[in-house]
This record gives C-alpha cells, sequence and structure tokens, in this order.
C-alpha cells in the first residue's frame, strides 16, 4: 500500500509503498478514507519531536473496514464505517475494560512510533478501540472526532456547567473543540484568546462570544464578566510563559485547565495561585465514553466542526501540505484523504 512515511526532520514525508496491515486475532484492518494532520504530528517531526525514522504518522481518523480478526469484539464487518481511538490497549486490564485505553501500560500508540498510522491506504486498529460511525455522518466528520473528543475530555475535566464564564487561549483545533463544547455545556460567556484573526473567526463561528488578540489585552474583559471572571481557563497552546499569564488572569477558587503541550521547562510563581486557592488540571486524550458522546452529537447536528476544516489533499499532496503546516498560515485543519 502507499504511505506517507517520515524519515528525518529536515525532509519532507515521503510517499512510498510499505507493507499492508495484517490484523491480530483482535484486531480490524481500515480503509483510510480520511485523516486530519494534527499539530502533534508537525512538532513530533519536528528537531524535538524524536519520531523513528520511517514512522508512518496519522492518528485522527475514519474508514471502512476491511478485514475483521478472529477474536474481534464489538460486531463490526467488512463495509462497516468507522472510526478509533488511535491507540491498541492490552483489552484485559481495569483501564482497558472501562474504556479508558489510553492509560492502558501495555498501550501501543497509533501514528506516533509504536504502530502504523493513517497517512496510509490501509491501518489496523483494535477492535476494542474501534467504534461505528451513525449512518448520518461521513469519513470527514468521523476523522474530526479525535480532536474534538480531546476538547471533550478537557471539558469534562473542567467541570463546565451552564451559566459559567470560559476563557480559551489558543483557537487551534483543540481550543476551536474546547470552545465547541464549553457552548454545549451552556456557558454563558466564552472568551477566546488568539492573535491570527481568521482563528478567531473561526471561534467565533464554534461558540466564542468574545475574542481578543492575545491573552494580556483579555483582563479587562474579563473583568466585565458577570462574577468578574473566568470560572474556567483553559490553556490550549503548550508554550513556556502561558502557565504563568492563566494564573495571573485567573479569579478566586477558579480553574486552569492545562490541554498545551508544553515539553519545555516552565516557570510559574505557585503562591499566586495558592493564593488565589485556584484548581489546576491537566488533560491529555480521552476515553471511549468521550468519542461515543461526540459521534452521537455529532449524528444529530448538535455539534457542528466544520468552520475548523480549511483544506483537503489527497496522499500524494499531502506531505507539501504538511510541511507548509510547519509555517504559519490560515490553515487549520486540513484532511488527508487516501
Ligand atoms: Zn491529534
Ligand atoms: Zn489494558
Amino acid at each position: 500500500m502507499r504511505a506517507a512515511v517520515f524519515h528525518a526532520v529536515d525532509q519532507p514525508l515521503a510517499i512510498e509503498d510499505v507493507p499492508d496491515p495484517t490484523p491480530g486475532p483482535r484486531d480490524l484492518v481500515v480503509e483510510v478514507k480520511c485523516c486530519g494532520i494534527c499539530g502533534s504530528d508537525l512538532h513530533a517531526a519536528g528537531p524535538s519531536g524524536g519520531l523513528p525514522d520511517g514512522c508512518v504518522m496519522g492518528h485522527e481518523f475514519a474508514g471502512r473496514v476491511v478485514e475483521v480478526g478472529g477474536e474481534a469484539t464489538g460486531s463490526f464487518a467488512p463495509g462497516d464505517a468507522v472510526t478509533a481511538i488511535p491507540g491498541i490497549g492490552c483489552g484485559a486490564c481495569a483501564e482497558c475494560l472501562a474504556g479508558d485505553v489510553m492509560h492502558c501500560r501495555a498501550l501501543k500508540i497509533t501514528g506516533l512510533g509504536d504502530l502504523p498510522g493513517a497517512y496510509a491506504q490501509y491501518l489496523r486498529v483494535g477492535s476494542n478501540e474501534a467504534l461505528h460511525l451513525p449512518e448520518a455522518l461521513d469519513f470527514r466528520q468521523g476523522a474530526l472526532v479525535e480532536p474534538l473528543a480531546v476538547g471533550l475530555n478537557a471539558a469534562r475535566a473542567a467541570g463546565l456547567t451552564s451559566g459559567q464564564n470560559v476563557m480559551v487561549i489558543g483557537a487551534g483545533p483543540i481550543g476551536l473543540a474546547v470552545t465547541l463544547w464549553a457552548r454545549f455545556f451552556g456557558a454563558r460567556s466564552i472568551l477566546v484568546s488568539e492573535p491570527a484573526p481568521g482563528r478567531r473567526a473561526m471561534a467565533e463561528a464554534m461558540g466564542a462570544t468574545h475574542g481578543v488578540d492575545g491573552s494580556a489585552s483579555a483582563a479587562p474583559l474579563l473583568a466585565e464578566m458577570p462574577g468578574g471572571g473566568a470560572d474556567v481557563i483553559f490553556e490550549c497552546v503548550g508554550v513556556p510563559g502561558l502557565l504563568a499569564q492563566c494564573v495571573d488572569l485567573a479569579a478566586a477558587r477558579s480553574k486552569v485547565v492545562v490541554a498545551g503541550v508544553c515539553m519545555q521547562p516552565d516557570t510559574w510563581v505557585p503562591g499566586v495561585a495558592l493564593i488565589k486557592e485556584l484548581q489546576l488540571q491537566f488533560v491529555l486524550a480521552y476515553r471511549k465514553s468521550d468519542f461515543q458522546l461526540t459521534l452521537d452529537m455529532m449524528a444529530d447536528g448538535r455539534i457542528d466542526p466544520g468552520p475548523m476544516v480549511t483544506d483537503r489533499v489527497g496522499l500524494s499532496q499531502m506531505p507539501e501540505a504538511f510541511e507548509a503546516l510547519k509555517h504559519p498560515s490560515t490553515q487549520c485543519k486540513v484532511l488527508v484523504e487516501p
């Protein structure tokens, strides 16, 4: 099969022939119909990413089942439209049985080195990690379930309830997903801080009530919020200094939820958070129930991630699109359709 293969940091991905996947007893092989390009792939392929030579990335996918392992669970058959959590767990531990596969100690992650990902024609997924796509959804929508589930997990971790004031720092795909869920959970006001005007417009299309071009200029808007501040601030960027900004901007007894992936040392003053009695929560992935709720709400037309999709490319144009995303652009979520 054809796949976009990573070789080295300073080289574009290469479209090459690689072996077709074969399913283990509990696995499915899926023909990839659509896969989103993720910021974490761009990071993984960068100087500090540590991606192994030969890796096929891609972890936000949907496609059609073409092969079913003999001991697969979940009544999958060839032809079924599916998406899946991008990783295969042991299937037997407490985490796997509770749908919290991403915390299985034997987890093999898809598309970041352990297992080949979905920038390819075919992909092996676990039947325990796979979910049927409702009939109302197409494969493009299916490929957006993963980033939306990240936002849902963050919103759930924040314990969002109706009438709250929310601030979201960063309107990349994760900030936009958080914005969408904040509206879904009934936030009163959603202030999104984002320097790119195009992304601020996307945030407004997905539920933001206010936009500012940087978190520093957010302070006066926060002060005007009913109650005098945000109940929750979501950090969805992941660069040093933002945690300190969140703590400075946070109201007393509020929450800061960190979804941005910052892999460098950072400095902030715990005493400021202590004086305000802040709750600080870090979030990364999702549970299977987050995938299912996302699928169901999208199928019912109650959430629409459409505004975040800015481009679609075939597999052969994918390396070029991937290179372009390494530099600031007006793109947000780019979908690959092998
Ligand atoms: Zn992703
Ligand atoms: Zn497990």
